[in-house]
């Protein structure tokens, strides 16, 4: 079954991964790429998402861009609430949900990350983290997505064991039923197959493989295989 590829470039890649994107990657209907905002067009080409929208819907903020500006370029997705915009910028949950509730009112489907730091794995508290995540971040209206992300896993090349992530993906299957379930952290040319075999993994949600064309074009074709 086909699964969903979601590049993350975060501040990352230039015009030449950007022309070397659209030349792999013309047309591919499953393989969304965010890009940093200046390499966001409306080309045909590639199907694109924004890594983040500012929490209110205009006004005096210099610098921001807002859901319904990334909107009239046709952009249909947006990450919200990565860990790294949570550890370095401070967001909160409840920014997290403004932000998704921006999205979804402009149109845009919010990728919403979520996941357990390493003292909360260790100390066994995954689901419960997930739960509270779920709870204070999900909007009232229902066209979102999930990225289930352990924040120790991102860009360090640990995952969580397939049956970690089995379980976590039941748990957030029980709870939203039709909703898109991606998983992210440290996905790779070498894991991407098991990952995309697991009960409820809709596909995967891409950081550093996604700036090397080989990894990303192998982990593609495993998704649409
Ligand atoms: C991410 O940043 O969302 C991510 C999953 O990164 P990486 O693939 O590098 O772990």
């Amino acid at each position: 079954m086909q699964k969903w590829v979601v590049a993350n470039w975060k501040m990352n890649g230039s015009k030449n991964l950007l022309e070397e994107y659209k030349n792999a990657f013309k047309k591919s209907n499953n393989l969304i790429v965010c890009a940093p905002f200046t390499y966001l067009n409306e080309t045909a080409e590639l199907v694109f998402g924004a890594q983040n929208i500012y929490h209110e819907a205009k006004g005096a903020f210099t610098g921001e861009i807002s859901a319904q500006m990334v909107s009239e370029f046709n952009i249909k997705y947006c990450l919200v609430g990565h860990s790294e915009r949570r550890q370095y910028f401070g967001e909160r949950n409840d920014i997290v949900r403004k932000k998704a509730e921006l999205c979804i009112e402009n149109g845009i489907i919010p990728i919403i990350c979520m996941g357990e730091t390493l003292e909360q794995y260790e100390a066994g508290k995954t689901q419960e983290v997930l739960e509270l995540q779920l709870r204070e971040c999900i909007p009232g209206k229902n066209n979102f997505w999930i990225a289930y992300e352990p924040v120790w896993a991102i860009g360090t090349g640990k995952t969580p064991t397939i049956e970690e992530i089995r379980s976590v993906h039941l748990m957030l299957r029980e709870k939203l039923e039709k909703t898109v379930l991606l998983y992210g952290g440290s996905v790779n040319a070498s894991n991407a197959e098991a990952i995309f075999g697991i009960a409820n993994v809709d596909g995967a949600l891409i950081g550093g493989a996604s700036l090397d064309l080989a990894a990303i074009s192998a982990i593609y074709s495993l998704a649409s295989g």
